[in-house]
């Protein structure tokens, strides 16, 4: 099998081995170090300062999404938010849920965020800003810059969901005033499924501290309070947190953050390359390192992402609602290699010659 969806990717030996052996014991001084270093390097990589914190949430990266909306905004609030797809759509839902009032900013499938979208929010006394950096149903990359300074210009609490993007696009939580950056396990940090981590600004600290949450396992306020001594209130998944932390070092280990970057984003252009002659369009105006949406023409994408899976076992993320028959996805995050393109793509000319995919 060759997976080259958005998530679960594919992980190292490495860190497949640590899931083989027992799960140790983890209220102890030896677990909360691990704790501390996994702390310390998401910070490091994540671009944040010395005094902010990070939590490790046992749950897809969707608790961490509802525990963020929960946690750091009231009623009080008033919140824009970037509607480009399902991952848009899913921050709409979690502020309806949690009755936080709300303002979407729809864009249409693959389309870009410009200045003229933002310019009618100016000086409309927002409070915060819910963004998912990389839209990654629909493979568009909003420009941080962009939203950074419209942010910082009127005052406004930015909140990213980088969870596809961590590791795989430039986003540094200090120069861009992002102040909750949140991620999960099973994207660029190639480890199985059910850990999503939250970095935390101080003033982001400061507002969980001061708000009251009806909810037990999602209050930050017990997270912050237990990770001070490198521990959580309830127990973890231990072992993803130890692969975590395997991660973390080998990422420090090969060359740090930008070696990471560059190695995605050299895996990306390579495919892009090498799809150039193929009948698919790349539909987005603006690309993630993490993922490559393609329209086909002719035929229909779910057919292809079935053919792929059934005959060749290889996966590629298949679209739901009305792109399905329109859009596939291919992926760039995990333990891939040239090779793999070069097997990816061998079969699309396969599926080409073999008048499958037209
Ligand atoms: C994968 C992803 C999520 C989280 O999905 P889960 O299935 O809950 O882990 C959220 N936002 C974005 C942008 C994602 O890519």
């Amino acid at each position: 099998m060759l997976n080259f969806t958005v998530g679960p990717v594919q992980s190292s030996e490495t860190i497949r081995k640590i899931g083989y052996k027992q799960v140790p014991y983890f209220r102890t001084p030896e677990f909360s170090e691990i704790m501390f270093e996994n702390e310390r390097l998401m910070k490091k990589f994540a671009g944040a300062n010395k005094n902010d914190r990070v939590i490790f949430i046992t749950g897809s990266g969707t608790a961490s999404m509802e525990a963020v909306v929960m946690n750091v905004f009231t009623s009080y609030d008033k919140v824009l938010i970037v509607n480009g797809g399902s991952f848009g759509q899913r921050f709409v839902d979690l502020c309806k849920i949690h009755n936080i009032s709300f303002d979407e900013i729809k864009l249409n499938t693959g389309k870009a965020l410009k200045a003229d979208d933002l310019e009618q929010y100016e000086g409309k006394g927002y409070t915060g800003f819910l963004v998912n950096i990389d839209e990654t149903s629909t493979g568009v990359l909003y420009d941080l810059d962009l939203i950074s300074d419209f942010c910082k210009r009127n005052g406004i609490f930015l909140v990213v969901d980088a969870i596809s993007s961590f590791l795989a696009d430039e986003i540094n939580m200090t120069s861009s005033n992002i102040k909750v950056m949140i991620t999960g396990s099973q994207k660029a940090l190639a480890c199985p499924p059910g850990i999503s981590v939250i970095v935390l600004s101080e003033d982001a600290v400061e507002k969980i501290n001061s708000n009251q949450v009806r909810s037990l396992y999602f209050d930050l306020k017990s997270a912050l309070k237990n990770g001070e001594r490198g521990q959580t209130p309830f127990t973890p998944a231990v072992s993803i947190l130890l692969q975590i932390h395997e991660r973390l070092k080998q990422i420090e280990l090969a060359g740090g953050l930008y070696t990471e970057l560059n190695r995605i984003s050299a895996l990306a252009s390579d495919f892009r390359d090498r799809i150039k002659d193929l009948p698919l369009d790349i539909c987005s105006e603006s690309l993630s390192n993490a993922v490559t949406p393609l329209s086909t023409r002719n035929c229909s994408a779910y057919d292809i992402f079935t053919i792929l899976k059934d005959e060749y076992q290889i996966w590629v993320c298949p679209n739901g609602g009305e792109l399905k028959d329109k859009v596939f996805r291919v992926g760039h995050l995990g333990e891939l290699s040239i090779e793999d393109n070069k097997i990816l793509v061998g079969a699309l000319c396969d599926l080409c010659k073999k008048k499958r995919l037209k």
